[in-house]
């Protein structure tokens, strides 16, 4: 009984034992599980509540939890179930899972990706994931934490791209600290201030980059501006690395804190080298002459400005000598205008010899150059240095194959004495020596004296006199014949007006004729000319001794050339005066010609038809080329005085006689020698080609009743015969005219 009962209350305490336990261990698990639930609700709490997005994969990469703040990273997404189909990049995706994969092993990866949202927008995440496991080592899949960088990297990139910009800009940039050291600068600024390219900056105090004479400005100018008003602009001279000084414009900018205090200085610089260069080379091109890199006009004025100053004040005087290449364009266009460009330096070289160092040489225009002489006492300094010119000029100057003598004309003007005058008047006065030089017949030098500026008053009486001179008819005719090279016999006249004035006596046609073209009076002057040599040759072409027919020659301005009615007038007079219009032929000057060359070659087609013979007259002082006689209507070329002159001494006259010769030739033009004085110069024309010739040789100009009697005895036995040599070489001309006009013949 008793084994029973203690058998009995054994179990019975094992039951209760047993119910107990239960029952404590339902309250312990109770317990725990609160326990768990309360961890669990302080966990998704704290999920909730940290600002990193939060997730957790299975081992497959099932998305098994993510918090609040990873789904608004995301952007809520719909339907992610699987980190396969986040919304990554798909690059970034990859990137993350190959990583994953290899780190299976290891505990944990961070890196960083990009988040592509439902709508549109991107976000830069920094990832950072642990693997885990349980106690056996078997994975349990990841958990993981994900933080929006955007804002910083795009600060970062920000940055980046702003540092990318600066290095490319090729100013230099460099920011300094309050103390004035160098923290950063860009790579145009390293590169030229020999900084490192890459790296820190070793400490270099920024007045080092300037060049030494500015140091000092910019400590206490710059630098003070800058504090002061923020910023401070300005031109200064950089050292380089290579202690090269670099002129740049720079601005110089303090940059402050809240406290106001300067936080740092940036300065910008910009390299004005090449500005420098082009604003020197844009000066020289005001002040100098391209073609000869001498000085030009405006230089030229402002030194004679300043020697006139600097010698009224010591009691000198100023002297400017204006010379002028004589027939420069003809000598170019025969040769061509390199061989031009070419003989200008050549001339320009040789006036600089001249010149020396005492002269300041400079060229005005196409073929004028100017000399300035300081300090001179009279004109004697100024007359040795166009000496000087005339010496420098005796040898030829050769270019290609030709040698081609060069003579200038000189126009010398002196300031007064003590007296006060200006650059301008001064050149004035030497353009009108330069003028009376070439009229002189070039090659040349001329003083300009008072009685040029009394020549001005002289010309306004004359202008009042010339127009009384019709009415009162002080004007006469004068014929001078033109001789048949081939047959010794006159063929023509050229009609010259003479004025007799009551009180000066014979004016010569020098004197009133470009007077009379500036006034106007020419064409009254012209057309009574021409009445008179029509009513001569009228008289002539009836004469019994004119079987052949004489042509006369008239003059015609420029004037004249442009006047409307020029055409009807000489048709009509033709027609009054019963003169055929073959027997009259009517001679323009170059210049005439080149002066409107539309409307000349207007008039000259219109007189061609009438069948009016036409000349160009002083030919080759007009500067037009030979090619420009190919489109004029012309008859005939008078090849000018000068030419002549030139032939008895040799010279490049005969090579330009020649051409000029042979150009008529081909175009079939009467080519007249001008001015044939001597017996040598009547051969070299005749034997460079030309048709006619007239000069004092033959006659000079005379009175209508000498002329007759000059054409009487021509066409009777002859006037001029020639003792020809075997060669065809005239050897003289017999007999001489018997009487010069000696009034007509201009002194010199
Ligand atoms: P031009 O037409 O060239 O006339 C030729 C000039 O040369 C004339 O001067 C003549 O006297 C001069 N002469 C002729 N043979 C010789 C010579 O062997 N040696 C030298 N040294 N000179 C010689 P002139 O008569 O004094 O006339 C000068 C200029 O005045 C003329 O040059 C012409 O341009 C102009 N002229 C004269 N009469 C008239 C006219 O009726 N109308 C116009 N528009 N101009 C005229
Ligand atoms: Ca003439
Ligand atoms: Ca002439």
């Amino acid at each position: 009984m008793v084994r029973s009962e203690v058998l009995l209350v054994a179990a019975l305490l094992a039951c209760l034992y047993l119910l107990r336990r239960t029952w404590l261990d339902r309250r312990r698990l109770r317990a725990v599980r609160r326990e768990l639930a309360t961890r669990d609700q302080i966990l998704a709490a704290v999920s909730e509540a940290v600002p990193a997005g939060l997730f957790r994969l299975g081992p497959d990469g099932t998305i098994s939890y993510i918090n609040q703040r990873l789904a608004e990273i995301g952007g809520h997404p719909q339907g992610v179930t699987s980190i396969h189909d986040a919304p990554l990049d798909p690059g970034d995706r990859d990137r993350l899972l190959s990583m994953w994969r290899e780190g299976n092993a290891r505990s944990s990866v961070s890196t960083q990706v990009r988040i592509q949202r439902p709508d549109g927008e991107r976000r830069w995440v920094d990832v950072d994931v642990r693997a885990l496991i349980d106690e056996e080592g078997a994975p349990l899949g990841w958990v993981g934490s994900v933080w929006d960088v955007t804002e910083q990297e795009g600060y970062l990139s920000r940055l980046t791209r702003l540092s990318e910009i600066l290095d490319a800009t090729p100013d230099l940039v460099v920011m300094l600290d309050p103390t004035g050291r160098v923290t950063h600068a860009n790579l145009a600024a390293r590169q030229r201030y020999g900084l490192p390219v890459n790296g820190p900056l070793s400490p270099i105090d920024a007045t080092d980059l300037y060049a030494p004479y500015e140091r000092q400005r910019i400590l206490t100018e710059a630098l003070p501006v800058a504090e002061r008003e923020g910023v401070w602009a300005g031109e200064v001279d950089m050292q380089l690395f290579d202690g090269t000084q670099m002129p740049v414009s720079q601005v110089l900018i303090a940059h402050r804190r809240d406290d106001n205090s300067v936080d740092y200085y940036s300065a910008i610089t910009r390299d004005l080298s090449e500005q420098r260069r082009v604003e020197a080379q844009l000066a020289r091109a005001k002040w100098y002459d391209p073609a000869t890199a001498l000085p030009n006009r405006t230089f030229f004025v402002d030194a004679v400005e300043v020697g006139l100053e600097r010698c009224t004040r010591s009691g000198t005087r100023v002297a400017v000598l204006l010379a002028d290449i004589d027939r420069f364009k003809l000598v170019n266009d025969s040769l061509g205008h390199a061989a031009g460009d070419e003989m200008l330096c050549s001339v320009a070289e040789r006036l600089r010899i001249a010149a020396g160092p005492t002269a300041l040489l400079a060229r005005f225009g196409s073929d004028e150059f100017c000399l300035l002489l300081e300090d001179v006492a009279d004109d004697a300094a100024p007359m040795r240095l166009a000496e000087r010119i005339v010496d420098q000029l005796a040898a030829p100057i050769s270019i290609g194959d030709d040698s081609i003598f060069v003579t200038v004309s000189t126009g010398i003007a002196v300031s007064p004495e003590g007296g006060r005058t200006s650059p301008e008047a001064m050149l004035q006065d030497a353009d009108a020596a330069l003028h009376r030089a070439k009229e002189r017949g070039r090659a040349r030098s001329e003083l300009f004296v008072e009685d040029l500026r009394h020549h001005a008053v002289n010309q306004l009486r004359t202008a009042t006199d010339l127009h009384r001179a019709l009415e009162g008819e002080e004007f006469r005719v004068v014929y001078q014949p033109e001789v048949d090279l081939r047959t010794g016999h006159i063929t023509a006249v050229e009609a010259l007006v003479r004025w007799h004035h009551p009180e000066r006596g014979l004016v010569p046609p020098a004197e009133f004729i470009p007077l009379a073209e500036q006034t106007g009076l020419i064409t009254g002057i012209g057309n009574w000319v021409l009445q008179r040599a029509l009513e001569q040759a009228a008289q002539w072409s009836t004469a019994r001794w004119n079987r052949t027919g004489l042509l006369v020659w008239v003059n015609l301005s420029a004037r004249q050339l442009g006047d409307a009615d020029l055409v009807d007038q000489v048709a009509s007079s033709l027609r009054e005066h019963s003169v055929a219009p073959r027997q009259l032929g009517l001679e323009i000057t170059e210049t005439a010609l080149l002066d409107d060359a539309e409307v000349a070659v207007a008039a000259l087609t219109a007189l061609h038809q009438l069948g009016v013979r036409l000349a160009v007259d002083d030919f080759g002082t007009g500067y037009s080329s030979l090619s420009y006689l190919k489109r004029l209507p012309v008859d005939a070329v008078k090849i000018d005085r000068s030419f002549i002159d030139g032939l008895a001494h040799g010279g490049d006259d005969s090579a330009i006689v020649a051409a000029v010769t042979g150009m008529a030739r081909a175009l079939r033009l009467t080519t007249i020698a001008e001015g044939v004085e001597e017996v040598g110069q009547l051969q070299a024309a005749r034997r460079l080609g030309c048709d006619l010739a007239q000069g004092y040789l033959f006659s000079s100009p005379q009175p209508p009743s000498h002329v007759t009697s000059l054409l009487e005895s021509d066409r009777g036995a002859g006037l001029f015969l020639y003792d020809e040599a075997p060669g065809g070489e005239v050897n003289e001309m017999l007999p001489r005219p018997r009487r010069a006009e000696t009034a007509a013949r201009p002194n010199r």
